[in-house]
């Protein structure tokens, strides 16, 4: 069948809720993929953060291959070993103390939002039921989560929306202390704001959400979605400012290619849901966990240390293109701010017909490399976007 013929089909029967790129993606290795017409593509969107350690990782393809041939789905009635494996690897690593399994990010903020409401029914019956959190956010589609999602765009048709949330400016402490009024029991927030554009939290923005949320027993709960599981160079971004959050959750790179969420609780929130408070039927699947798994084991110190130093390699680079005003991020999840009159979406249309896919968050290009992206594959991708950027001098 045609590259025309299959997209008639996936116009005819797909919902058309995505404006897709005309390419047909067929195969991967590392960050490199092949189209329909083997011609090879530099990745450096990796889905959208999700292949962390690249496309057909062999000890990943390992794991998951292997969980497939033994044993793909028990009901949470039972035990199964790949989660509780990846569950001890989890808090071993985050110092947290728990962890609920969803099957995505937009789930995993659900709960959090849930549990932040059981946490203030049981302690502050009455008198909070609020979660504060930032505008410019990008927390999921789903209701509760779209609703804690301070971006209008995304709200436009889908009203009414959930009450109970409020909204403050990011880097703004005095917006952050006007909202944060008696009813507020839960804060939320990126540390880095993905969708809305690469945008940080400030390093004193933070100390003074944490500083709040311990003066007034407040949660903080860090949605490291996109910004966790070394995407920054740290396994966790909340570990670059020194705070330790109540809850955090993760999706994206967790699973390496596979749906995986995962809410991280710490001791004040450990024992907030009990059974029969949350659920999911395909929440910890074992084919899931078993390649999470393999994630965790090779995102060891030493590839977060790569990750620094990639993502300064890249900074560097994309600091010396002229159209690039601004370089944001951390890590290897970098924003490039371009000069006037240079379109992000007119960049990435021509980087993918040079064969360079590269995301857009607002009106930023976007870079999310596979962490086990290579140097070769790095300059090359460089080379392509710096030939590129010659075309709309
Ligand atoms: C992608 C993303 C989500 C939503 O995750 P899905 O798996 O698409 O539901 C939520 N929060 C952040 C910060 C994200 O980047």
């Amino acid at each position: 069948m045609t590259f025309e013929q299959l997209r008639g089909k996936d116009a005819a029967h797909i919902a058309g809720t995505y404006a897709r790129q005309q390419t047909l993606i067929e195969s991967g290795v590392g960050a490199t993929l092949t189209d329909a017409q083997g011609k090879e593509l530099i990745d450096f969107s990796s889905g959208i953060g999700v292949v962390s350690v690249g496309h057909a990782n062999p000890a990943w393809v390992r794991a998951v291959t292997e969980q497939a041939a033994k044993l793909a789905h028990v009901s949470n009635l039972y035990y199964t070993r790949p989660m509780i494996e990846l569950a001890e690897k989890l808090c071993a690593r985050t110092g947290m103390s728990r962890v609920f399994f969803s099957n995505s990010g937009t789930e995993a903020n659900e709960c959090a939002i849930k549990t932040a409401r059981k946490y203030m029914s049981d302690h502050y019956p009455n008198e909070r039921s609020e979660i504060l959190c930032l505008a410019n956010s990008f927390h999921g589609r789903t209701m509760a989560s779209l609703s804690a999602t301070g971006q209008p765009q995304y709200h436009k048709h889908f009203g009414p929306f959930l009450t109970g949330i409020a909204f403050a400016e990011i880097n703004d402490i005095a917006s952050l202390r006007k909202k944060c009024t008696g009813k507020v029991g839960a804060i939320l927030l990126e540390c880095i704001q993905g969708e809305g554009g690469v945008i940080p939290v400030e390093p004193d923005y933070m100390a003074a959400v944490a500083a709040l949320c311990a003066e007034r027993d407040i949660l903080l709960m860090v949605d490291e979605i996109q910004t966790g599981v070394g995407r920054t160079g740290k396994f966790l971004c909340i570990e670059h400012y020194g705070v330790k959050p109540d809850l955090v959750t993760l999706a994206k790179g967790l699973g390496g290619g596979l749906p995986i969420g995962a809410v991280l609780f710490g001791e004040k929130l450990a024992a907030t849901l009990g059974p029969g408070d949350h659920g999911s039927t395909f929440g910890a699947n074992p084919i899931c966990c078993a390649g999470a798994n393999a994630v965790m084991d090779m995102i060891d110190d030493a590839l977060l240390a790569e990750v620094t130093h990639k993502g300064d390699y890249l900074r560097e680079k994309l600091e010396s293109i002229p159209e690039i005003t601004e370089v944001s991020g951390k890590g290897l999840m970098l924003g490039a701010a371009l000069a006037d009159g240079i379109k992000n979406s007119d960049v990435t249309a021509v980087c993918l017909e040079r064969g360079l896919l590269l995301l857009t968050a607002k009106d930023r290009l976007r870079f999310l490399p596979p962490l086990t992206i290579t140097k070769a594959e790095l300059d090359a991708g460089l080379d392509i976007l710096t030939q590129v950027f010659k075309t709309f001098q």
